[in-house]
């Protein structure tokens, strides 16, 4: 491993792209001890990449739920209304600056 290639990594949280995808799903459940979740939110301060990705990763949690909770909302896209989508984000946000 080269010297700048430790030192992203010490600086991402210590954590690689792959650990962090590896640890995505209990991240987002909330279920990481808090350090690591620290070094997870570290890495996502870091890497855009992971950023990215786990913003697209909460969006369709945050969608598949809604439409769990709402069977009317299943496979008709023209039933999806923007204020339900809106709502949606605005949640997702607001859990985002939870953390
Ligand atoms: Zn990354």
């Amino acid at each position: 491993m080269s010297t700048m290639h430790k030192l992203m990594v010490i600086m991402s949280g210590g954590l690689s792209c792959k650990d962090v995808d590896e640890r995505l799903d209990d991240y987002v459940d909330g279920t990481l001890p808090f350090f690591t979740r620290l070094r997870m939110t570290m890495h996502f301060f870091m890497c855009a990449a992971c950023r990215g990705y786990v913003k697209t990763y909460r969006k369709t949690i945050d969608l598949a739920k809604s439409s769990i909770k709402g069977p009317d909302h299943q496979g008709a896209d023209e039933s999806v209304d923007e204020a339900l989508v809106q709502d949606i984000l605005k949640n997702s946000a607001a859990a985002r600056d939870a953390d």
